[in-house]
């Protein structure tokens, strides 16, 4: 099986270059995109997103959004969003339409949660060190988002439950990733 999705992928491979000289980088991760979503294979992390908060007096504008999204089941950010956080990594390449009905709560040392004054929508989780934004996935209304990911299950409540096929990462595995990787 993972011969057959190799060989697949060295296909795919070959084509992308032959179209990719073709199109722009745009056209070319938006192909991706669908082969993905046809294909079954994915080959693209990323394709741009906007999103709007309930209002619509915010917008969210990503270039670099990920395909995959995940769910931080921390005490936190169930307060902050009345659920797990369901977000999707966008990077630092992020535009934001509508300061003026922007708001920023620092909730730690390291981070803030951006949220819309009019609405009350919950729009990103940032990074303060690296500016990496992890933003509200439901804020894209997208439908072809990969849930992959869930973090820091074991502050997850019984109440209520994911039957999605997921990694799952502990706060202290969490924890241990991000110091092994800084
Ligand atoms: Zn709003
Ligand atoms: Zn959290």
């Amino acid at each position: 099986m993972i011969m057959i999705v190799m060989h697949s992928a060295m296909i795919l491979t070959m084509a992308i270059g032959i179209i990719g000289s073709c199109l722009g980088m745009d056209s070319l991760r938006n192909f991706l995109y669908d082969m993905s979503k046809t294909k079954g294979v994915i080959m693209t992390k990323h394709k741009k997103g906007q999103g709007t908060c309930l209002c619509g007096a915010v917008t969210v504008i990503a270039p670099e959004m990920k395909t995959t999204l995940s769910a931080c089941h921390c005490g936190t950010c169930r307060t902050w969003c009345a659920g797990p956080f369901l977000a999707v990594g966008c990077g630092s390449n992020v535009e934001i339409i509508g300061q003026d009905h922007l708001s920023v709560y620092s909730s730690s040392d390291w981070a803030q949660r951006g949220f819309c004054q009019r609405c009350g929508s919950s729009l990103f989780y940032r990074l303060k060190a690296t500016n990496q934004y992890f933003v509200s996935s439901e804020i894209f209304h997208e439908t072809a988002f990969a849930f992959d990911l869930q973090v820091f299950t074991d502050e997850k409540p019984t109440y209520y439950a994911f039957s999605n096929p997921t990694k799952n990462m502990t706060s202290d595995e969490v924890l241990a990733a991000f110091s092994s990787s800084t």
